[in-house]
């Protein structure tokens, strides 16, 4: 266990904000995280602190989860089933389980951030999203002060979200991630994947065709945090009702995906359509090839983030009637 009195956190989130912790403990096991929730029961919990806007000063503990380990078992031919400790990164899972010839897990490469987090949001890209191969999530329950694993089902994965980031933000500490994959169909038909799979002459069957396909993909549309400092997309992308949707059309020109009973429509769109893309307020900006995403182009505060994105929010609710809904999750307080 590791334990820093006035932690700088301003290297730990991808904005780059600068931050700081009264007190930062990193926990490499179940047992210490126990331990040191026990002492301070609402301690902060931080990952990698890419879909964090962090405040200047976090009163009390943060707690950053470092258990590791990815440990496979063989189901049958292709399926495995995979137990993964928090704090590994994502990225670096998706490539143990390709290096392996283990599907399922392509389309979400290089998305940022530790195994604990993709469950929290349940993350998502070009097509897929984590929740169906989740068998189950290793948790601590803070109001039992016990551990406790989750079903999928008691996960209530949903589009961005999950039980985790709905319930009691703070009631489960993600200590493990339990997933079953191997035999998903690959799906390269989202339509910048397939329009790149095609330039390259690449196999649309071929796993790691697909994740390199995505891998080039981002690297053009996103900037890289280690050189300009966002938390990818800053909105989610509305759902509607079948009738707010027929009332928005009547307003601009915008394609609607089924998802259930709601039609999902690009936040981007209508972020474009309002004239956001591109601007630049000060130490904050909208990424100019991505509208939904946030820049801190050099000494930007959770404050100009914040204000810039309730701009973007007003705009686009009185120009359209839709709410958009922030992404990234506040950490601390002004
Ligand atoms: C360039 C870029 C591109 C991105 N692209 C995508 C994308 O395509 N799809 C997508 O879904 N996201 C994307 N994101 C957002 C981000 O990568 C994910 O949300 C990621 O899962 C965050 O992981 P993290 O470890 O950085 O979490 P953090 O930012 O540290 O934390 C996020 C939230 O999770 C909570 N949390 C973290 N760890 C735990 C734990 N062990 N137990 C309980 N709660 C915990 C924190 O308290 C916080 O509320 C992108 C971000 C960037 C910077």
């Amino acid at each position: 266990m590791r334990r820093t009195t006035n932690a700088c956190l301003t290297r730990a989130n991808s904005l780059g904000l600068e931050s700081t912790a009264e007190e930062l403990i990193e926990v490499s096991s179940v047992e210490e995280l126990m331990k040191s929730l026990a002492e301070s029961p609402s301690a902060t919990i931080l990952g990698e602190g890419s879909n964090v806007v962090l405040h200047r000063h976090i009163r009390g503990r943060v707690i950053r989860v470092r258990i590791r380990g990815i440990a496979l078992k063989r189901v049958n031919k292709s399926v495995y089933r995979v137990r993964v400790g928090a704090g590994e990164r994502w990225n670096e899972l998706v490539r143990c389980l390709l290096g392996r010839g283990i599907r399922g897990l392509e389309n979400l490469s290089l998305i940022p951030g530790s195994v604990g987090a993709a469950p929290y949001q349940n993350i998502g890209a070009y097509g897929r999203e984590l929740s169906p191969i989740v068998e189950s999530v290793e948790v601590i329950d803070r109001l039992e002060m016990a551990i406790r694993t989750l079903s999928a089902t008691e996960c209530e994965f949903r589009y961005r979200d999950s039980v985790f980031k709905t319930d009691d933000p703070s009631r489960y500490v993600i200590t493990h991630l339990n997933v079953i994959t191997g035999d998903q169909a690959i799906n390269s038909s989202y339509p910048d994947i397939d329009t790149e799979l095609g330039r390259l002459g690449y196999d649309r069957s071929n796993p790691i065709h697909v994740a390199n396909a995505v891998i080039r993909v981002r690297r053009r549309k996103l900037p890289d945090p280690r050189f300009i400092g966002n938390v990818g997309s800053f909105f989610k992308n509305p759902l509607l009702s079948l009738r707010a949707f027929e009332q928005l059309r009547g307003k601009i020109d915008v394609q609607g995906f089924e998802e259930g009973k709601l039609v999902k429509v690009s936040a981007a769109r209508l972020i474009d359509a309002s004239g956001w893309k591109g601007f630049q307020d000060g130490a904050v900006a909208v990424w100019h090839r991505q509208p939904l995403v946030l820049i801190n182009t050099g000494g930007a505060t959770a404050s100009n983030v914040l204000g810039l994105a309730e701009r973007i929010v007003d705009d686009v609710q009185r120009r359209y009637g839709v709410m958009l809904e922030r992404e990234p999750i506040e950490l601390g307080s002004p």
